[in-house]
C-alpha cells in the first residue's frame, strides 16, 4: 500500500488534475493506493483573504468567491463533457453557497475567529477532492471521497491543531478499508473529538499524507511536487545544484526547517515512528526517481548532503556584565521574547558569557528590541547590560549532512572557503548532533557564499 499526496501549487487547472489522475491510475495497477489532495493553487489564500475582507465589512469578499467559482468551473469544463457536468456542478454549487453564507455571517458580526477560519479554509480541500473523485470515476477508475475530518482527530488549537495520535490511528484503517475504490482524502483538514473542523497549519496536507501512511502502515508515502526532489541547494542561485537521491529523516528535517521548503516539518514525525519511506516525486516528470527519505545507513560519498539558506534575518546582540555567571539570565531574555510571540531562529553564546547573540526574522527584530529595552530597563540603567545591538540584512546559511558527524575538518573547510571569498561570518551555531553547522553572514554575500560552498563540498 502506498499513500500519494498531490498538492496545491501543482494543480492549477483541470488539465493538471487529469495528469494527477493518470499518475494515480497508473500506480494503482501495481500497488493499492490512497490519494491525499490539497486545495487547488491559490484557493486557500482566496478563502483567507475573503474572510479578512468580510470581517472588515468589505463586500469585495464576493470577488474572492467568484474567483474560487471560476477556478473550479474552469476545471470542470476541462474534465467533463457537458452532459456529465450537470451531476458535478450542483455539488460544487452547494459548497460555494455555504462559503457565501459563512462569509455573509462574518460580514454581519464583523468578526472571524480562527475557529471559523478553519471551517472556511476546509472548503479548498473539499472542493478539489470532489472534483478529482468524480473525474477518476468518470474514467473508470473507481474512487471514493473520504473527508479527513472523520479520521484525523486533533486538539482545539485552531489554525494549527495538534493531532491526537491514538484516536487518529484507530480511526484511519477501518474508514479507508470501507472505501469503494481508491480513497481520495482531503489533506490539511481535521476535526476535534466533538466534530469541530480544525486544520493542521498551512501546507499541512503533507502531514495528512504521513499520518495516513503511518495509520495504515503503508510501504511508502509519496509526496508529489513540482520539483524533481530535495535539491542540494537552491537551483535558482546555484546552477549546479542536483537532486539528492537519498537522505535520512534527520537530514530532510534539517533541510526543511532551513528553508528548503520541500515538506511541512511535521511530516517526518509519523514516518520516523513507523519507519515508512517518504519519496518526493515530480508531477511534471513522473519518470524521474525523485528523492527517498528513509533510515539509510549507506553514507553519501560527499562530506555534506545539502546546503540551505534562510533569508531576511537580523542579529540581536545583548552584551553586558549582568550576564556573567548569573543563572536564569538567558531564560529571562528568551521568556520576554516568547511572551511577545517572537520566534528565535538561532542562538549562540560564547563561554565568557559576556554576550548572547540571537538571530530573529528581520520583520520581528525591531519589535524585539523595543520590548527588551523596556523589560530590561533596570539592567540597562545600572549598566549591567551595556546595550542591545541590531544588525540587519543578514542571512543564515547551513550545511547539513550525516557525514559531518565525527568527521574532523568540516568546519575548517567551511570557514576556509568563505575566507577565501572574503566573506565575513557574524555568528555560528552547531548542535551536538553535528548534522548541521549554521552561520550568519551578510545578505550581499549570499550568491557568492552558496556557489563557493556548493562547489567545494558537493562538486569537487
Ligand atoms: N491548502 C492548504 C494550504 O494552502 C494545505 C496545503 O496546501 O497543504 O496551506
Ligand atoms: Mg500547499
Amino acid at each position: 500500500m502506498k499513500v500519494m499526496k498531490f498538492g496545491g501549487s501543482s494543480i492549477t487547472s483541470g488539465e493538471d488534475m487529469k495528469t494527477v489522475a493518470q499518475i494515480v491510475q497508473q500506480e494503482n495497477r501495481a500497488d493499492r493506493v490512497v490519494v491525499v489532495l490539497s486545495a487547488m493553487k491559490g484557493i486557500t489564500d482566496l478563502l483567507i483573504s475573503g474572510a479578512e475582507k468580510a470581517e472588515c465589512g468589505d463586500l469585495q469578499y464576493r470577488d474572492n468567491i467568484e474567483d474560487i467559482k471560476k477556478a473550479h468551473l474552469g476545471a470542470i469544463n476541462d474534465l467533463f463533457p457537458s452532459k456529465a457536468q450537470s451531476e458535478i456542478i450542483p455539488q460544487i454549487a452547494t459548497m460555494l453557497n455555504e462559503i457565501e453564507e459563512l462569509l455573509h455571517g462574518i460580514k454581519l458580526v464583523k468578526e472571524c475567529s480562527i475557529k471559523s477560519l478553519d471551517l472556511i479554509m476546509s472548503f479548498g480541500e473539499r472542493l478539489s477532492c470532489t472534483l478529482l473523485t468524480a473525474y477518476l470515476n468518470s474514467i473508470g477508475c473507481k474512487a471514493e471521497l473520504i473527508d479527513a475530518r472523520d479520521m484525523i482527530i486533533t486538539n482545539r488549537q485552531f489554525g494549527s491543531a495538534k493531532v491526537l495520535f491514538d484516536q487518529t490511528y484507530k480511526k484511519i484503517p477501518p474508514l479507508l478499508s470501507k472505501a469503494e475504490g481508491i480513497p481520495v482524502v482531503t489533506g490539511f483538514i481535521a476535526s476535534t473529538e466533538n466534530g469541530i473542523t480544525t486544520t493542521l497549519g498551512r501546507n499541512g496536507s503533507d502531514y495528512t499524507a504521513s499520518l495516513i501512511g503511518a495509520g495504515i502502515k503503508a510501504d511508502c508515502i509519496e509526496i508529489w511536487k513540482d520539483v524533481d526532489g530535495v535539491m542540494s541547494c537552491d537551483p535558482k542561485l546555484v546552477k549546479t545544484a542536483f537532486v539528492i537521491s537519498e537522505l535520512t529523516y534527520q537530514e530532510a528535517m534539517e533541510l526543511s526547517y532551513f528553508g528548503a521548503e520541500v515538506l511541512h516539518p511535521y511530516t517526518m514525525i509519523p514516518a520516523i515512528e513507523k519507519g515508512i519511506r517518504i519519496r518526493i516525486k515530480n508531477v511534471g516528470n513522473p519518470q524521474a526517481p525523485g528523492s527517498v527519505i528513509a533510515d539509510i545507513d549507506k553514507r553519501h560519498t560527499t562530506q555534506i548532503t545539502g546546503i540551505s539558506c534562510i533569508d531576511s534575518v537580523a542579529i540581536l546582540n545583548i552584551e553586558g556584565s549582568t550576564m556573567i555567571g548569573v543563572p536564569g539570565m538567558t531564560a529571562h531574555i528568551l521568556a520576554i521574547l516568547a511572551k511577545a510571540y517572537i520566534n528565535i531562529v538561532m542562538i549562540s553564546q560564547a563561554s565568557s558569557e559576556n554576550s548572547i547573540c540571537l538571530v530573529l526574522k528581520e520583520s520581528e527584530a525591531m519589535k524585539a528590541v523595543t520590548i527588551l529595552n523596556d523589560e530590561l530597563s533596570n539592567e540597562i540603567k545600572s549598566k549591567g547590560i551595556a546595550g542591545l545591538g541590531l544588525k540587519k540584512d543578514m542571512i543564515i546559511i547551513a550545511i547539513v549532512g550525516e557525514n559531518m558527524r565525527g568527521t574532523p575538518g568540516i568546519s575548517g573547510k567551511l570557514f576556509g572557503v568563505l575566507g577565501e571569498e572574503g566573506i565575513n561570518v557574524y555568528a555560528i551555531a552547531q548542535g551536538s548532533s553535528e548534522r548541521n553547522i549554521s552561520l550568519v553572514t551578510s545578505k550581499k554575500d549570499k550568491d557568492a557564499a552558496l556557489i563557493a560552498l556548493h562547489k567545494s563540498f558537493l562538486e569537487d
